[in-house]
């Protein structure tokens, strides 16, 4: 077996979509094959790199999907795997960095499952099926929450009762691989602003934003649920908890009801009434298309005021993830209202959307930086490999 037979298998499985990519041993070397399974639970496509066009597969959930990858030959899930690592949205208070998972593990996850429950189920029923069908493998889970963990206790709290803390109701914040890869990426990428007070703005269909000292993360505009914060594609973001006891009280709805419209039907999907695509909203003339990109706008460069505050300064801004990454306008707008703070948009580098995006002299600068969630999966998963493998 020659060593790029080798190889770490990265997984990121979310409720309709399961992503993954091999790697081989060699630290930084780039993926030897990445794809994703999306729409599961619907019309399942399966696409890889280096195959042409979309797959159908059946893939009624993330399990089938997984069980579809498998089957695959020569695929992500064939060669000699020498670990798994899984991306796991909540680790809840005890599992602050990544860990090889043992029956421990599985259980802490489990048990915190409904705080994501749209993340953590799903990834666990991939991990076991994998589990059994690659006996020996080892899995390394990789927690969103970890990067945060070491939030002052004034940003991971809620103005509630100790005991209930003790219980675990805390502001975990969220997406910390993605930040713990622009903390590393700044270095290279944007080394004027690394080593200082950075709001790196993850803006995906999830969306969260983050306060970076030097690289560590000291706040996030997410909490105790990935529904806290920013609006997002179909997630409210912040809501008074007085509007969820409305909805009981006055609407009568089911705690199932509630909980199903928090995550599918707000955020931009239903403010506009029309798509949780900030794509269609921006070209969308409707008023309340209109009125949804404005609140994404408004309540980012807010969040960046108060991220700001948090760290006692600001001397960077990075956009990254699906919007952050490739939205021109949005990226403007906002920069826009952060103007004042001392931001100058230098519109022809914002067009081409790498590296820095505003003027020479502008006082503070802003930087687009392409995530890469995986990529920090891997690394994590060979500093774990347990000895003896490779
Ligand atoms: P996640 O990993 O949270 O599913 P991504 O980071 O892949 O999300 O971001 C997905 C979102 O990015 C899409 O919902 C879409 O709104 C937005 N997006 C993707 N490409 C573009 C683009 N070219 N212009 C604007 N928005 C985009």
């Amino acid at each position: 077996m020659s060593e790029t037979d080798r190889r770490i298998v990265v997984l990121n499985t979310g409720s309709s979509s399961l992503k993954f990519a091999a790697y081989s041993l060699t630290p930084e070397a780039p993926p030897l094959l990445s794809g994703a399974v999306d729409g599961i639970g619907g019309t399942a496509r399966l696409q890889w790199s280096g195959s042409s066009g979309d797959h159908p597969v059946q893939a009624a959930n993330p399990h089938a999907a997984m069980e579809a990858l498998a089957a695959l030959a020569n695929g992500p899930l064939s060669g000699n795997i020498v670990a798994f690592g899984h991306r796991i949205v909540h680790g809840g208070p005890d599992l602050n960095h990544s860990v090889l998972v043992d029956d421990t593990t599985l259980s802490r996850i489990e048990a915190v499952s409904p705080l994501a429950p749209l993340h953590n189920p799903p990834a666990l029923d991939v991990l076991k099926g994998l589990q059994k069908r690659f006996p020996g493998v080892p899995h390394v889970a990789c927690f969103d929450t970890a990067f945060h963990r070491g939030h002052p206790a004034v940003a991971d709290r809620f103005a509630i009762p100790d005991s209930l803390y003790q219980d675990g109701v805390r502001r975990y914040g969220f997406h910390g691989l993605s930040y713990q890869y622009i903390a590393g990426a700044m270095k290279t990428q944007a080394p004027e602003i690394a080593g200082g007070k950075v709001v790196a703005a993850h803006l995906g269909s999830g969306a969260s934003m983050c306060a970076l000292v030097n690289g560590h993360s000291v706040d996030s505009s997410m909490g105790f649920t990935a529904l806290d914060g920013l609006p997002m594609g179909t997630r409210s973001g912040s809501l008074d908890a007085g509007v969820i006891l409305w909805l009981q009280q006055q609407k009568g709805w089911s705690v199932d009801k509630v909980e199903h419209f928090l995550y599918h039907d707000c955020g931009l999907q239903g403010m506009s009434g029309l798509s949780n695509d900030i794509r269609v909203l921006l070209a969308s003339d409707a008023p309340l298309a209109k009125m949804a990109v404005e609140y994404f706008i408004y309540h980012t460069a807010r969040t960046a005021g108060a991220l700001a505050v948090s760290m006692g300064g600001i001397d960077g801004f990075v956009f990254t993830a699906g919007i952050g990454e490739h939205s021109i306008p949005i990226r403007a707008r906002v920069l826009e209202r952060l103007r004042w703070l001392g931001f100058d948009l230098d519109e022809a580098a914002n067009a081409k959307g790498h590296g820095r995006i505003t003027t020479e002299t502008s006082r503070l600068h802003a930087f687009v930086i392409p995530t890469d969630e995986e990529r920090v999966i891997a690394r994590e998963t060979l500093a774990l490999l347990p000895p003896g493998r490779p």
